[in-house]
């Protein structure tokens, strides 16, 4: 009787036991399945996030400004970018074909003495500037080449010396004239009345123009940094202001001076470089006109714009010529401009102030007959309700 049961348990047992291992089996198996799954995963992530790298890094070389080469130790490319064939024409398939000439030596050079080599040359038609850099990469004599257009720099860097050599040559006109009044008076026309009141006209004349050329010469650099657009300005107002100011200046001239002003919408400007933009204008107005002659100031409103009028009887223009006498210094005639009192800065000066304030200026001018400069301002957005 003890034996079947003792049997039976036994075998209860052992059947259980054979569930619980089996259970495990199915267990590990599946642990096993999901690491296979996560280190899958982890895998193709890896593999996707290093093609995304290589992705995010073809986009930026294809768009570099500047133009990348890379040649192996042997001299044959093994990488170019699109700049490349923007700056050199086709890019070369080996270092020895490589041109302009003064680039192929930098490449050569900075292979042959590990270090890194710079070279400038002048290419194509029109004529532009490049800038190369040659930079050994690794032991093995590759190198990389990285060519840049500096034609733009170095034409702003020719506009900055030229001004310095033009300002300093305006500048010493004036003090050379203020030194050889200074000597004549200290040799002896001092004792004599009339060359003495001479020479000191000259040195009065000489330190006006000199205080000019210095004051236009602050304001341009003060309004190439921008104009502070802080005022709800007026134009009708300053127009108003600037030719009662100068309606002296029309009176000794022979000039006739009229002014028309619509009510205006406040633009936001510096009430200040309006006021200089508009007086030279119509300072250039009065001294390129003949005596007799007439000068008309009006301002307007159009549908998103302010604009600026001043329209003379004067000497004109030569159409030649109008599109550069907003560069500094630029003069039709030197005499007049320097009899008149002229810096060479005043059409500068109002070009500044007009793109300070978002605005356009065009000429329009017929020889012996008169000009008619007009600036365009675009209208301030209305201030936003209480
Ligand atoms: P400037 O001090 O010599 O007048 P601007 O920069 O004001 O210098 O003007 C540049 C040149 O443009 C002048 O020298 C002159 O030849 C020409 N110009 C400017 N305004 C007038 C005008 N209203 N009529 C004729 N010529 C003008």
């Amino acid at each position: 009787m003890l034996l079947p049961i003792v049997l039976a348990a036994g075998l209860i047992v052992v059947i259980a036991v054979a569930v619980v291992q089996a259970a495990r089996m199915r267990e590990l198996a599946a642990s096993h399945r999901a690491a296979a799954a996560q280190a899958e995963a982890a895998l193709a992530e890896q593999s996707r996030s290093s093609a995304d790298e290589r992705e995010v890094q073809a986009v930026i070389l294809a768009s570099m400004e500047e133009g990348v080469l890379l040649f192996d130790g042997g001299g044959a490319r093994v990488f170019t970018n699109a700049a490349i064939g923007r700056h050199l024409g086709e890019a070369p398939t080996s270092s020895e074909l490589l041109l302009p000439i003064a680039f192929r030596d930098a490449v050569r050079d900075a292979a042959a003495g590990a270090v890194t080599v710079r070279a400038e040359a002048e290419t194509g038609a029109p004529t532009r500037w490049l800038r190369a850099t040659a930079r050994p990469v690794g032991t093995d004599g590759s190198v990389l080449l990285v060519v840049r257009d500096i034609t733009e720099a170095r034409r702003l860097d020719a506009i900055r010396r030229d001004f310095v050599a033009n300002a300093s040559h305006e500048l010493k006109t004036p003090v050379a004239s203020i030194r050889a009044a200074a000597e004549m008076l200290g040799d002896g026309a001092i004792d004599d009345p009339d060359a003495a009141r001479r020479f000191t006209e000259q040195l009065e004349r000489d330190a006006d123009r000199l205080g000019r050329i210095v004051s236009d010469l602050l304001d341009l650099s003060r309004l190439e940094t921008g104009s502070e657009r802080l005022d709800r300005a007026a134009l009708d107002r300053i127009v108003e202001e600037e030719v009662a100011r100068r309606q002296a200046q029309a009176d000794a001239a022979g000039i006739s001076i009229s002014v028309q002003t619509d009510g205006v919408p406040a633009i936001s400007g510096s009430t200040r470089d309006l006021g200089l933009m508009t007086g030279n204008l119509i300072d250039n107005a009065i001294r390129y006109t003949a005596r007799g002659g007439a000068v008309s100031v009006e301002v307007l409103a159009e549908r998103d714009a302010v604009v600026l009028r001043v329209t003379d009887t004067g000497v004109g223009i030569p159409a030649r010529d109008i599109p550069r006498i907003f560069e500094r210094f630029y003069r039709v005639d030197r005499a007049r401009s320097r009899e008149t009192g002229g810096t060479g800065l005043g059409l500068s000066i109002v070009r500044h102030v007009t793109e300070n304030h978002g605005g356009t200026v065009t000429v329009t001018s017929e020889l012996g007959q008169g000009s008619t400069f007009e600036v365009r301002l675009p209208t301030a957005p209305a201030p936003a309700a209480p």
